[in-house]
């Protein structure tokens, strides 16, 4: 059983559509379709509603129109998939053998400093949401920046903005779980401090085995740990071994595994794919390929109910502590 924390399939659909494809969530060229996630025995996928404010002139009707495609998509699939945004949903579907589908946002920008347009989104089934992608804006600073800023210089103190503080306990009180992948050390040290429940890092890797911003220093994993926060392995090379020849992805996913294993707990690792966020012909280029990232988990030494932990175990509990 796979539960997996972070994609870009919505948004990556959403701009095909423009181009003119018809490829929809049940079959497609993507990393991910439901046909493969069933065979595959996924549980839960999370669809993020990505938007890149250097992109689009308005960040919230961006967020709203791939907000309705992914209803559109879940209609035409009710078969297979249920959009869920409690637990009860999910453990409905999941016993009734369909795929919980939660819909997710990456880019706290996409709100524009506006609690109302979170509560809106939440309202369209939102749970989670990244204070922050490659960019500052209203709210926060990342870990890793895009050259092009367009909401500021990049240059500050690198913690959250006070409308940081503001969207984070008005997250806590409606039931969203911060995200703080992509968000700057600085950033999360702040959500610790500010926040009482558990939270996620969709898609982040360990620092200590390789050195990108992107990943999560040791320090921070300890803190995390302790809090009960669950952190998504991502399968990206460039953030695993920085695209290193001779190791495969699975085998690197898994020493990340290991490291924050070992830093966090084994309750806190979970899984995170980023499948089409970024391009690969790596070993785990789409969902078909979870089997070996299974077995390379198992060869690093995790146990049968380890592996089952990190694979869907951990984000489960996250969901049933934070969404109910
Ligand atoms: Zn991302």
């Amino acid at each position: 059983m796979i539960a997996d924390m972070h994609c870009d399939t919505l948004s990556e659909l959403r701009n095909r559509r423009k181009n003119g494809s018809a490829e929809g969530l049940q079959k497609n060229s993507l990393c991910l379709d439901l046909d493969r996630m069933r065979e595959q025995s996924y549980t839960l996928q999370n669809f993020a509603v990505f938007v890149d404010l250097a992109g689009t002139e308005d960040p919230f009707a961006d967020a709203l129109e791939q907000t309705e495609l992914f209803w559109e998509e879940i209609r035409k699939n009710e078969e297979t998939v249920r959009a869920v945004v409690s637990y009860a949903e999910m453990e409905r579907s999941r016993s009734e053998g369909k795929i919980s589908a939660m819909l997710t946002l990456e880019e706290g920008g996409m709100c524009q400093g506006d609690i109302r347009k979170l509560r809106a989104l939440y309202e369209r089934g939102a749970r989670m949401m990244t204070l922050c992608w490659n960019y500052e804006n209203e709210l926060a600073y990342p870990a890793f920046y895009e050259s092009a800023q367009p909401l500021g210089t990049g240059a500050g103190p690198q913690g959250l903005k006070q409308k940081g503080i503001e969207f984070l306990e008005a997250m806590e009180s409606i039931g969203m779980i911060p995200d703080v992948s992509h968000l700057s050390d600085e950033g999360v040290r702040d959500v610790l401090a500010v926040t009482r429940k558990p939270f996620a890092a969709s898609h982040s890797n360990a620092r200590a085995v390789w050195n990108h911003e992107r990943n999560l220093p040791d320090d921070l994993l300890c803190a995390m740990g302790e809090r009960g926060c669950v952190i998504g392995l991502n399968y990206y090379p460039l953030f695993l071994n920085g695209g290193a020849a001779g190791e495969s992805a699975c085998a690197s996913i898994a020493r990340h595994a290991v490291h924050i294993a070992e830093k966090a707990g084994i309750e806190s690792v979970g899984l995170g794919s980023d499948f089409d966020g970024f391009e690969s012909e790596s070993d785990i280029a789409g969902v078909s390929d979870i089997g070996s990232l299974v077995w390379a988990l198992h060869r690093a030494g995790f146990s049968g109910r380890e592996v089952d932990l990190i694979c869907e175990g951990n984000v489960r509990k996250l969901y049933r502590e934070i969404l109910g």
